[in-house]
């Protein structure tokens, strides 16, 4: 299987001025090219050749650091792509929207969470809205390129939403301040994707 880096939907300057069109292009031509690249040669002689992302992550004990860290961040930009977009932002309407009130109390307590996961996080990650495996809606963070699918994860789930903490997301436009890029993550935010990512692990 070889991996190939994904068409991005929109220009590189649309998610100005939330996402400056230079860290948009450095970070789907370069960085998440590289992970493409790298995870291509990893993968040669590994056993894991035909293997799909999901699978690797499932027995991700049986896959090298290369594999994992490039896995990861072949997988996890994918998604980022769709969970970001032009005019997005606003609020989650249907299920997902009752199921945030339900598990965080209302949509601002929600943010509240997911902002403070995102600045806890320690060095390079992501924060995620995942369903874990008794169906519940939670908030978790990996570190590096890790995501709730690895079955080692501190929380195995299906990812509804997630956000790039990585210093190379947001460090031209907003240097340390990781607060004022998650701030500026809702207005961006692609609901529509996270509502149908919501809706299959419900059907
Ligand atoms: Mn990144």
């Amino acid at each position: 299987m070889i991996h190939t880096l994904p068409t991005l939907e929109y220009p590189y300057n649309a998610l100005e001025p939330f996402i400056d069109a230079e860290t948009m292009e450095i970070h789907h031509s370069k960085h998440h090219q590289a992970y493409v690249d790298n995870l291509n040669k990893a993968l040669v002689g590994s056993g894991l050749e035909e293997a799909s992302l999901e699978e690797i992550f499932e027995n991700i004990h049986t896959a090298s650091p290369a594999i994992r860290n490039n896995a990861g961040g072949h997988y996890n930009h994918s998604l980022f792509w769709n969970f970001i977009k032009p005019q997005g932002g606003g609020n989650p309407k249907g299920k997902l929207a009752e199921a945030i009130n339900e598990y965080f109390g209302s949509f601002e307590a929600f943010q509240q969470k997911f902002a403070e996961t995102a600045l806890g996080r320690f060095g390079s990650g992501w924060v995620w809205l995942i369903v874990d495996k008794d169906n519940k809606l939670v908030i978790s963070t990996t570190p590096y390129q890790d995501n709730p699918l690895m079955c080692d994860a501190d929380v195995v789930g299906l990812s509804v939403l997630g956000l790039d903490v990585w210093e190379h997301a947001y460090y031209l436009n907003y240097q340390n301040k990781r607060a004022d890029y998650v701030k500026a993550f809702w207005s961006i935010v692609n609901w529509e994707f996270a509502e149908q990512r919501f809706e299959k692990t419900q059907s």
